[in-house]
């Protein structure tokens, strides 16, 4: 059930059209574009956002394909996205994304397993309900003080 009210407009506008007539959570993939809309959006304002990145480690593949990239160093778990430089003595921000309707049991062992390696490692590295609560975070953490070097 739907227990709270969905923006569809940073969905895109056929995104929005699903969204509205399914009555539904947009899946992750469609939170992960809204994400991404955003951070482009406001790359000419905060210049550091064209630091964060997507790592190619979920999503529906096939098995050649899942082959083929753990072949290449693709590692299961590892979250979602990324911003690499530290702030406010964290060593780097990393993102799981979920569903607006995420629970902690949508998360696999071997993402809980990274959230916590990253983190005893001094990283800020969460999950997050949707792709604007996951960017709401990262504003916050690209708002923190910048390391003396
Ligand atoms: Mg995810």
């Amino acid at each position: 059930m739907r227990d709270r009210v969905i923006d569809t407009s940073m969905y895109g506008p056929q995104n929005a059209t699903k969204i509205a007539v399914a009555g539904s959570f947009p899946l992750e993939e469609a939170e992960q574009r809204a994400f991404f809309r955003l951070v482009r959006e406001r790359e000419q304002e905060i210049p550091d956002l064209r630091f964060v990145f997507a790592v190619p480690n979920g999503g529906g593949r096939s098995k050649a394909e899942a082959g083929a990239l753990k072949a290449q160093g693709v590692r299961r778990g590892v979250p979602d996205v990324c911003f690499p430089f530290p702030r406010g003595g964290y060593a780097g921000w990393w993102g799981e994304l979920k569903r607006q309707n995420g629970v902690p049991s949508d998360l696999s062992e071997e993402q809980a397993q990274w959230l916590l390696w990253l983190r005893e490692q001094g990283h800020r590295a969460g999950w997050h309900k949707g792709g604007l609560a996951m960017f709401a975070d990262l504003m916050e953490y690209l708002a923190l003080p910048e390391a003396r070097r």
